[in-house]
C-alpha cells in the first residue's frame, strides 16, 4: 500500500521553515492505519519484544495498537508531571531549548526486551532520550519502529546499532 498519499505536508507549521508531516489523514483511514500498524507489529514480533514503549503523544497512537497486536504491554513515556507515581527522567537538548521525558520507575523489569514505536524520526533526540530511559530501567532496546523518517536530518546517526524499521522516507 502507498502510505505516502495519506501524509499531508504542511509548510511553516508550527514555525516558519518547518515542513510538518500531518499523519491525521492516515490514522483517519481505517485501511491505511491498519496496514501501517500491521507492518510495525510484524517488525516488533520479529524482534521478539516483551514490551512496546511509545513517546508522548503520537507514539501512543502507533505504539499501543502494536502492543495490542502482539499481546504485550504498552509503556507510555511522557512529558514531566503527567505520570502519577515515582518516575525516572531524562533531559535533552532540542534545536531550540530543552525537553524532559519521564517514565514510571517500575515500568520495565531488568532484561525485558523493548521495541520503541513513534510516528516520526527527525533529529533522533526524542528516540535517544527514550532509549536512555529504558536502559536506565534495565530494559534492552531490541528495535525502533517509525511511520516516517526525515532522512536529511540524519537522526539515524544517533541510533547506530539498533535495528530500525521505517514505513515512509522523505
Ligand atoms: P526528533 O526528536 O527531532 O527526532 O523529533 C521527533 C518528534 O518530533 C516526533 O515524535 C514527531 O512527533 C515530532 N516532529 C519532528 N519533526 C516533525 C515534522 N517535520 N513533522 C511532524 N512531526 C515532527
Amino acid at each position: 500500500m502507498n502510505l505516502e498519499k495519506f501524509i499531508t505536508n504542511v509548510p511553516d507549521f508550527p514555525l516558519p521553515g518547518i515542513q510538518f508531516k500531518d499523519i491525521t489523514p492516515l490514522i483517519g483511514d481505517g485501511e491505511a492505519y491498519r496496514y501501517a500498524i500491521n507492518e510495525l507489529a510484524d517488525f516488533a514480533k520479529k524482534q521478539a519484544a516483551d514490551l512496546v514503549v511509545g513517546p508522548d503523544a503520537r507514539g501512543f497512537i502507533f505504539g499501543s495498537p502494536v502492543s495490542y497486536a502482539l499481546g504485550v504491554g504498552f509503556i507510555p513515556v511522557r512529558k514531566p508531571g503527567k505520570l502519577p507515581r515515582a518516575t525516572i527522567q531524562y533531559d535533552y537538548d532540542l534545536e531550540y531549548g530543552k525537553n524532559t521525558l519521564a517514565m514510571h520507575k517500575d515500568a520495565i523489569k531488568p532484561g525485558q526486551k523493548v521495541v520503541i514505536i513513534d510516528d516520526l524520526l527527525a533529529t533522533g533526540g526524542t528516540m535517544e532520550a527514550t532509549i536512555k530511559l529504558i536502559e536506565a530501567a534495565g530494559g534492552i532496546v531490541v528495535g525502533l519502529g517509525f511511520l516516517i523518517e526525515l532522512v536529511e536530518l540524519k537522526g539515524r546517526e544517533r541510533l547506530k546499532g539498533f535495528p530500525v524499521k521505517v514505513l515512509i522516507k522523505y
